[in-house]
């Protein structure tokens, strides 16, 4: 009784005492972002522009990036460059963070935010999808941030790893995805404790997010999914407040703290209320 009593006043400390958001520690701040030509990543570029950041935007289509690029500079980027690259591919990561280093001539923000494609539906034995996503989704979230950690070290930066309440909490129609998400959670955890034990002054956040109204998420979940989605600049601001004021995790929006605290207390009852939310008919 005593250890929860202290576990949750220990979670509500937590909970109101927050660094505040200084935006002029992020001018001039040297980015690299990833999944950047659409969705939540599209609108961290505009954010982090509007900061006054300089930028390295990454994903596969050129056209997309040139554009965002574009926007970037309108909206007051210091710098932006941009690499073309596809992160199912193991060179891809080392390519894009030389690229970045070059440009930018160091590195203060890694920003892991790129996802492969993968369908919203129950379990089909696609093995060959999961390990691909795997590498997407994982291994290449790996293979960048190992590339990035010496010069974060050098510059004392953030390594900003989104994933999602599917990350935490298991929900139904997105098993292989879910288990990429859950990875970056074992894996980026273990990291912090090392980088910690090291007097590595690199900061983790892990940004957990609900349902967002990006085009892919609202196309895959209409029908199936009985939740409102929250907007994708808000998305974005929170993920990058989050990085700046180093903190551990990011809860966007704010209420999934909650669910994520409760998860083990009353798993059975969390598993109904879970179920609910879903359609099972039209999958
Ligand atoms: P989008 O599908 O809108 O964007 C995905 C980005 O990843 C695009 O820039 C895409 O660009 C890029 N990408 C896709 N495949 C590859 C690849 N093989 N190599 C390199 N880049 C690739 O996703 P969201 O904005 O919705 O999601 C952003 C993050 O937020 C993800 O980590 C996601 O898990 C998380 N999240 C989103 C939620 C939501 O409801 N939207 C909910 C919870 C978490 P391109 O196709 O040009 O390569």
């Amino acid at each position: 009784k005593v250890l929860c009593t202290v576990g949750i006043l220990a979670g509500l400390l937590a909970f109101f005492w927050r660094d505040t958001f200084n935006p002029d520690s992020i001018s001039g701040a040297r980015v690299l972002l990833t999944g950047a030509s659409t969705g939540i990543g599209e609108q961290m570029a505009y954010h982090y522009s509007k900061f006054g950041a300089e930028i390295v935007l990454t994903a596969r289509r050129e056209t997309l990036l040139r554009k965002v690029m574009e926007k970037c500079l309108q909206l007051g980027a210091k710098k932006v460059f941009y690499i073309p690259d596809d992160m199912s591919s193991p060179q891809a990561p080392e390519r894009v963070v030389q690229f970045a280093l070059q440009k930018l001539g160091g590195l203060d923000h890694l920003v892991l935010n790129h996802i492969g494609s993968t369908p919203f539906r129950m379990w089909e034995g696609d093995v060959e999808h999961t390990r691909w996503l795997l590498q997407v989704n994982f291994l290449s979230y790996v293979a960048l941030a190992s590339a990035a950690l010496p010069i974060l070290a050098e510059s004392k930066g953030s390594l900003i790893v989104v994933s999602s309440l599917t990350g935490k909490v298991s929900t139904p129609f997105t098993t292989s995805y879910s288990a990429t998400k859950f990875a970056l959670d074992g894996f980026f955890g273990s990291l912090r404790h090392e980088l910690a034990m090291q007097k590595q002054d690199v900061c983790i956040t892990l940004c957990i997010l609900g349902l967002i109204n990006t085009e892919v998420a609202l196309e895959k979940t209409r029908d199936k999914v009985y939740l409102s989605a929250y907007p994708a600049d808000e998305a974005a601001l929170a993920i990058i407040q989050g990085g700046a004021t180093r903190a551990r995790e990011v809860f966007y929006p704010w209420w999934l703290e909650l669910v994520c605290r409760l998860r083990d207390w009353f798993p059975d009852q969390r598993d109904v209320v879970i179920q609910s939310f879903y359609n099972y008919t039209s999958t």
